[in-house]
């Protein structure tokens, strides 16, 4: 079933009861060609590229949970392209040019809004390092204006300009970044993948890892063993758990980030900001409540539940800079494992077990990635060979040290990214 106008007219007009499932819900067959291990939004893409662009549709998604229960569908939503470091900046231009045209290419309402992001600089060395970071991005043929202090009054009149600690020197504006509806991403690409033929199978955790001779053969799973030539690892926070089924020690670290909502307001945020000087981002939703997180939890963890004192120390960077938003009642809090690598930039490679591929460390930033990376993943696992806006995500720079990405500059530290 498409959906479009007419369609909400006659399905309307005879009491919305005639709508088709999204997708099906097919048992588990006996084996496929490429069987993906997780159903967020990484998973679900990566099946639907490889349907979609390399006719490859004797594959299944095995979720343990339900899809889009995971991180796909627990985070802020923000999407940008404003990264400044070769082997991210083409990547994450890569993935916003796959949003831009995702609603269309998925007949779904992802809701992508392209509002602007702004981050906030607070002295001068920020500010070179936002111009940097600008030239970077326009360099890469995106875009970004350094604004002055005048000009974010101007844009964010509700911001404590008048604040001596850390104030507002400027901000560098992406007018192309913006938010999206984050579990329509994954109920998008999951129903596009269905329609090519794409076995979703929810319900089903992965066990175990079948190898022989070093090559993959298959999973074990909740519902069975289920044979594969070619196996794709996609499970964000839970990676170094899955990983250590064949064998493999990762460099990845998982820790809970947390998000926050408040109750419906009226329109008052019309971008999305991020201060520079705690760590702190915001946006508005459709439906009004004001979205926004901070820090990840200090230590690791696989609760996907927060801690108090980081709900502190995110309503404290909040209040410093938008005092208004004391007067907020905060509606809900929840959290999510993110897979922290050590240079905070993500992995999309094949693994020494033939067959295994392996897609992880996206850090805080995978939501936007999610286009870009199950394109380039589905490009790997068809073809075995590295798509050019992912190539150098290679799992070996942590061992050789050559090729890392230190986006934030703060080195190999994992609570810093
Ligand atoms: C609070 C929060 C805010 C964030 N904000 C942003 C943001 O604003 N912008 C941004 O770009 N990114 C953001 N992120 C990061 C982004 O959400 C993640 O990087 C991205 O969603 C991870 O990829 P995924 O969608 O595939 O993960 P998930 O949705 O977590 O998918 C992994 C799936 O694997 C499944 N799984 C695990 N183990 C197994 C197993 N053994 N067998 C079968 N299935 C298994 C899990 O159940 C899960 O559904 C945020 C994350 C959090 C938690």
């Amino acid at each position: 079933m498409r959906y479009n106008a007419l369609q909400i007219l006659k399905q309307g007009l005879t009491g919305n009861r005639n709508w088709d499932r999204a997708w099906r819900k097919p048992d588990p067959k006996p084996s496929y060609d490429i069987i993906i291990i997780g159903g967020g939004g990484h998973g679900l893409a990566t099946a639907y590229y490889l349907a979609a662009v390399h006719g490859k549709t004797n594959v299944a998604v095995l979720e343990k949970g339900y899809f889009g229960g995971g991180n796909v569908g627990r985070n802020t939503t923000i999407v940008r392209a404003n990264y400044g470091l070769p082997g991210n900046s083409e990547f994450y231009s890569h993935s916003l040019k796959l949003w831009e045209g995702l609603e269309q290419e998925l007949n779904f309402n992802v809701m992508h809004s392209q509002r602007g992001v702004i981050n906030l600089f607070h002295s001068d060395g920020q500010r070179d390092a936002a111009a940097r970071r600008g030239n970077a991005m326009i360099n890469q043929g995106d875009d970004a204006i350094l604004l002055e202090r005048g000009d974010c009054r101007q844009m964010l009149p509700y911001l404590d300009f008048d604040q001596t600690r850390f104030p507002i020197y400027g901000g560098l504006y992406h007018p192309r970044g913006g938010t999206a509806r984050h579990d329509a991403v994954a109920w998008g690409y999951a129903r596009g993948a269905d329609q090519r033929g794409v076995d979703l199978i929810d319900n089903c955790e992965v066990t175990g890892i079948d190898i022989e001779n070093g090559h993959v053969t298959g999973v074990q799973t909740t519902r069975g063993a289920i044979r594969a030539k070619k196996v794709g690892i996609v499970v964000a926070g839970n990676s170094s758990r899955v990983a250590a089924m064949a064998g493999m020690r990762l460099p990845i670290e998982s820790h809970v980030l947390q998000a926050f909502v408040t109750e419906g307001l009226k329109p008052v945020i019309d971008h999305v900001v991020t201060y520079g000087m705690g760590h702190f981002y915001i946006s508005q939703s459709d439906k009004g409540g004001l979205v926004f997180g901070g820090d990840l939890d200090f230590y690791p963890s696989y609760a996907s539940r927060g801690n108090l004192p980081m709900m502190e120390h995110v309503m404290e960077a909040g209040m410093t800079l938008m005092p208004m938003l004391g007067k907020a009642r905060l509606l809900r809090s929840w959290g999510g494992i993110v897979d922290m690598s050590p240079d905070g930039s993500p992995i999309i490679d094949r693994t020494d077990i033939r067959g295994l591929y392996l897609n992880c460390g996206w850090c805080y930033g995978g939501f936007k990635a999610v286009p870009g990376s199950g394109h380039s993943f589905a490009h790997l696992m068809a073809t075995d060979r590295p798509h050019d806006a992912a190539a150098r995500y290679k799992l070996n720079r942590f061992e050789t040290g050559f090729g890392l990405m230190d986006e934030e500059g703060t080195g190999a530290q994992h609570n810093l990214h």
